[in-house]
């Protein structure tokens, strides 16, 4: 997505919004289920520097790392970036600011970076999934089986003939 902050340049100080919708922002890998909604607020400049910031949320696709099935996840991300003419003086470029050459920015790196840093490290489908069956595969959250039971069955029979 390309927003144009040519009418924050040219103004002494005013705020204004963005919102929209993306589709496919997050890449191939992962799946949306949602279009990305992105509400961004950009302040005048400060320094030749202008502060964009805001929210992006988008619902994905996930597959749980424990019990394997796929579930949606609503996700929130912040975005904050900064965009300049040209790097301030005194100040060293960071991975946050956009360069703008001609008043037109593409904020999709930006947006994609935000959804990544939120993106859980072990996805689950419920904070409780009990998971499979490490034995027998079965799903644990839909079946109950008895491999764990004989398990402890086994090690009792070990601790009574040591009896
Ligand atoms: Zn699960
Ligand atoms: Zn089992």
């Amino acid at each position: 997505m390309i927003i144009d902050l040519n009418r924050l340049r040219n103004k002494l100080c005013e705020e204004i919004s963005f919102s929209f919708q993306e589709n496919n922002i997050s890449g191939q890998e992962l799946k949306q289920l949602t279009p990305v909604e992105v509400c961004l607020q950009a302040v005048c400049p400060v320094d030749d520097v202008i502060a964009v910031s805001g929210k992006t949320k988008v619902i994905l696709e996930l597959v749980c790392s424990r019990c394997l099935k796929t579930f949606a996840y609503s996700l929130e991300a912040d975005v904050e970036l900064t965009v300049a003419d040209d790097f301030p003086q005194g100040r060293l470029p960071d991975q946050d600011m956009v360069l703008f050459g001609n008043g037109l920015i593409d904020i999709d790196p930006a947006i994609k970076a935000a959804i990544d840093l939120e993106l859980p490290f072990i996805p689950l489908c419920k904070p409780d999934c009990k998971g499979l069956c490490s034995s027998c595969g079965v799903d644990r959250n839909d079946a109950v089986c008895d491999c764990n039971e004989r398990n402890i069955d086994l090690r009792w029979e070990k601790l009574k003939e040591l009896l």
